[in-house]
């Protein structure tokens, strides 16, 4: 039974909206951080190749390295850093901040020195109020000392200005990508630093993209690719051989680049190697991101889901009805098209849409609909096949009983006429009227005896095809056979038959088929046309071929019928119009045993404007 096709459709619809749905949803629920913190390390990479090398930055970073260590003969002690202070601060700056290491004794781990110098030195700082020491501790709610350096540089107070790595988060691969800016309601220094540039976040509620996170807010690092900050070298600065006021209205983070401890090091987006960017460069990324407020803000989980239903049910859609070359094509530049607006989003408006529940969906709803497409259109062909079987069954039965009734109605026929013949032979004379009768049983039986054996030739093709009895004969003599054999017919109508015979080789074929061909086409010629008129046969050589065309003056063939006039029983709409008989299978018959001899069979008609066929052989080598 057929099912109504918009009924069909909607089902159809309204399942694969219900599936594509579902594995959206079951895809979202998923936690895919570690392959979501890989698409935004990606497109933090890409994005800083549309950004000039050196930035536009309040900030200047100043390194200890290997040749500062070689240069001092060991790490810089407390009078240098004496030098190094009073040097930046004759630059006016606007903040130093000291990025080293402490121990659990509040000291510094890799600046030394005698406690002369060391007290020299916390004199030194004294007259700084802007140095800032960075700490990783945080200042705990309730505890109201805040933290120092262990004497005699307790005057120095130290700030919190953490890191963090997605350690046990997000990535779970150590890289640093967030910043935390304050803690248990305590901000930490880099947005007070930071808004001397941008007044606007004094406000912290104004710092874009933030979130909460353990007792903490915090929001995502606008990474500038390494080296984008102007670096300078602690002995460079110590020997006077930066620029005047390099540092002027500047923040100028001191820290150490000489490969000491991996805690000096950071893992960034665009490496996760543990000494991908020194910390001095990350605190600066740090600082730089809260100045410009432009972290990137992370689309809310809701728009997440809805961008992956929309994938979904548009892969669905895809795998399902479209070829399936054509489908991997469309959601191979669905991948592109969404990786490209993902990444294009995140460059020009600092907005990170997800992308890996997106592509999972593509892929999942991909791979689970293929097989169930397999699985329906292989159902499909099995009906088709199953119904291709039943047809040529009852197309063999159809065959045989035609056959099998032509064969048993062939020998009344034979009776009939054989009858006929001797009433005509006998000496009794007929009335007219009897004759007449006698001459309608004639030829209706002659009718019905062609009519029988056309069925029986056809019923041979279908079963067992035709063999062939080729003999080398002249073609122009077995058109003279089948005129003389219709000559009768046309004289009833006053038609004309004229031959135009040029004198050709003989040619192997099988004369008693070939008669058939010619004489079904020269029938055919007198059946529809008008009394008195004419019909040529023409007969020439023409490079390999022979040549037999046979063209009357007939009703024609309308010219929607001329595609199907060789098709078996198939008779043209003006033809069956007419009284005039016929089987519909003379063409077919004509066509067969021609295309049997290697040759071709055309016709050339128009309605009322008579018909041309013609028969082309191929002529023996
Ligand atoms: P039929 O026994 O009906 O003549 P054919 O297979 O010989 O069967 O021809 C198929 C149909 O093609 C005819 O029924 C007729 O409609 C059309 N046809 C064939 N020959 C001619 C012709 N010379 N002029 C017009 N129509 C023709």
């Amino acid at each position: 039974m057929e099912i109504p096709k918009s009924k069909l459709s909607f089902k159809y619809i309204a399942l694969r909206t219900f599936f594509a749905v579902l594995a959206a949803f079951l895809i979202s629920s998923l936690k895919l951080d570690f392959i979501e913190s890989y698409f935004f390390d990606l497109r933090t990479v890409i994005k800083t190749f549309f950004e000039p090398k050196q930035i536009d930055t309040p900030i200047a970073i100043v390194l200890i390295d290997d040749k500062t260590i070689e240069k001092l003969q060991g790490d810089p002690k407390f009078k240098d850093h004496i030098r190094f202070i009073n040097q930046v601060s004759s630059h006016n700056p606007k903040y130093i901040i000291y990025e080293f290491r402490i121990n659990d004794n509040n000291e510094f781990i890799d600046i030394t020195g005698t406690l002369e110098e060391k007290k020299e030195f916390a004199d030194a700082v004294k007259n700084i109020p802007n140095l800032a020491v960075s700490t990783q501790d945080l200042q705990m709610r309730g505890v109201m000392q805040k933290p120092t350096l262990a004497p005699p540089l307790d005057g120095l107070t130290l700030f919190s200005m953490p890191f963090t790595a997605d350690n046990k988060s997000f990535g779970n691969d150590g890289v640093s990508r967030r910043i935390m800016f304050q803690y248990q309601d305590k901000s930490m220094m880099q947005p007070i630093i930071a808004s001397y540039y941008n007044p606007e976040i004094q406000n912290v509620e104004r710092i874009r993209g933030q979130f909460f996170y353990l007792d903490s807010l915090q929001t995502y690092i606008n990474f500038h690719a390494k080296g984008s900050f102007p670096s300078y070298k602690f002995e460079d600065v110590i020997d006077q051989k930066v620029p005047k006021n390099a540092f002027e209205n500047k923040i100028v983070i001191l820290g150490s680049d000489a490969e000491k401890s991996i805690k000096d090091y950071a893992s960034t987006p665009f490496s996760r190697e543990s000494t991908a960017m020194t910390k001095v460069e990350l605190q600066a990324n740090q600082i730089q991101t809260l100045i410009d407020n432009n972290s990137p803000v992370r689309v809310p989980k809701p728009i997440d889901i809805v961008i992956t239903i929309l994938i979904s049910m548009f892969t669905v859609y895809v795998t399902l009805s479209l070829t399936p070359a054509r489908g991997l094509l469309i959601l191979g530049a669905t991948l592109f098209g969404v990786a490209f607006i993902a990444t294009f989003f995140f460059i020009v408006f600092g907005l990170w849409l997800d992308l890996a529940h997106p592509f999972l969906a593509i892929f999942l709803c991909y791979y689970f609909f293929i097989p169930y497409r397999l699985i329906r259109e292989n159902r499909k062909s099995w009906e088709y096949y199953q119904k291709h079987k039943l047809l040529s069954e009852v197309e063999q039965l159809k065959t045989n009983f035609i056959s099998m009734m032509s064969h048993d109605l062939k020998t009344p026929i034979a009776r009939i006429t054989g009858m006929t013949e001797v009433i005509y032979k006998d000496p009794v004379q007929l009335s007219p009227h009897q004759r007449e009768a006698l001459d309608t049983i004639r030829h209706s039986s002659d009718d019905l005896l062609k009519f029988i054996n056309a069925i029986l030739q056809y019923g041979s093709i279908e079963s067992q095809g035709v063999q062939l009895h080729k003999q080398s004969k002249d073609i122009n003599q077995l058109v003279a056979d089948v005129v003389k054999k219709h000559q009768f017919l046309a004289n009833v109508k006053k038609i004309k038959i004229v031959q135009e015979l040029e004198p050709m080789f003989p040619t192997s074929v099988d004369p008693e088929l070939m008669k058939q061909v010619f004489s079904n086409l020269l029938e055919n010629a007198i059946k529809y046309s008008p009394d008195e008129s004419m019909v040529h046969i023409r007969t020439r050589e023409e490079n390999d071929s022979l040549i037999i065309e046979f063209q009357d003056q007939g009703m024609g063939i309308p010219q929607e019928d001329l595609p199907n006039i060789f098709m078996k029983f198939f008779r043209t709409h003006n033809a069956k119009t007419t009284t005039i008989k016929g089987s519909g299978l003379g063409l077919y018959l004509a066509q067969y045993f021609v295309e049997l001899h290697k040759g071709k069979i055309t016709v050339d008609s128009s309605q009322d404007k008579g018909s041309k066929f013609t028969v082309e052989l191929p002529l023996d080598k």
